[in-house]
C-alpha cells in the first residue's frame, strides 16, 4: 500500500512527449533537454513545477526513442513499462519536480541524457502523482484551475482562458488557484500500477 500526500500543483509547467515523461519518473532521468528560448524562459525560475504527458503519441516513437537511449538502467525500466502505463496518462498531469538549474548542455557535467546542442532543465526531487487530465501548452506555462469548469489549464498572458469546448471561461490571474494533486510514494524504478492490473509487457498491445 502506497502513502499519500495532496499538495497545490506547481504554478509553472512543462509538456514531455513519451518516453521522455517515463523515463524521469521511472528511469532516473533527471535532465530535460529544451531549446534555448524555453529554457531562458525557466532561467529565473526555481522550485516545483508540474510535469504534463502530451496528449499526443504514438508506439513507433516510443519504441525509436527508446532504442536511441543506450542505457543500461533501460532494461530495468522498459520491462515494466506497459503501453498502458503510457496511454492512461496521456493529456494528465502526471508529476512535480523541482527545478534546480537551467543551464546550456556544454557547460553541464556530462549526463548520458543531455541533447547536444540543447538546454537543460535540472530536475530533482521528481515526485508521480495520481494524474490529473490537463489542457497543457507549448513551452513553459502557467497553470491554474479553470474558474469555471475547475479542470486544470494552461495560460501565458495575463488572464486564463479555459480551452475546454462547452467552457471557455476566462479567468483573471489574480483569482487563478492552483489544482491539488495527489503525489504517490512509488518504487522509483518502476510505474506504479493499480493493485492488482494486469498489464502485458511492453510492445504487445
Ligand atoms: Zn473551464
Amino acid at each position: 500500500m502506497s502513502n499519500t500526500t495532496v499538495v497545490p500543483c506547481p504554478r509553472v509547467g512543462i509538456t514531455l512527449y513519451a518516453p521522455w515523461w517515463c523515463t524521469i519518473l521511472w528511469a532516473g532521468k533527471r535532465r530535460e533537454n529544451r531549446w534555448e528560448s524555453v529554457a531562458r524562459s525557466l532561467k529565473r525560475w526555481r522550485g516545483p513545477i508540474a510535469l504534463t504527458a502530451s496528449k499526443t503519441w504514438n508506439q513507433l516513437d516510443v519504441r525509436s526513442d527508446l532504442l536511441e537511449i543506450n542505457l543500461s538502467i533501460q532494461p530495468t525500466w522498459t520491462k515494466s513499462l506497459v503501453w498502458r502505463d503510457i496511454h492512461d496518462r496521456a493529456g494528465c498531469i502526471v508529476g512535480i519536480a523541482d527545478l534546480v538549474a537551467v543551464e546550456p548542455n556544454g557547460k553541464a557535467p556530462p549526463d548520458p541524457w543531455a541533447v547536444p546542442g540543447q538546454w537543460s532543465l535540472m530536475l530533482n526531487n521528481v515526485r508521480e502523482v495520481i494524474p490529473v487530465p490537463c489542457t497543457g501548452g507549448r513551452g513553459a506555462f502557467r497553470f491554474g484551475s479553470c474558474s469555471g469548469c475547475t479542470k486544470p489549464t494552461a495560460f501565458t498572458g495575463s488572464t486564463m482562458v479555459c480551452r475546454a469546448k462547452a467552457c471557455k471561461t476566462t479567468t483573471p490571474r489574480a483569482e487563478v488557484v492552483q489544482p491539488m494533486l495527489t503525489v504517490v510514494n512509488a518504487s522509483p524504478s518502476a510505474p506504479a500500477h493499480a493493485a492488482g492490473s494486469v498489464n502485458g509487457p511492453a510492445g504487445t498491445a
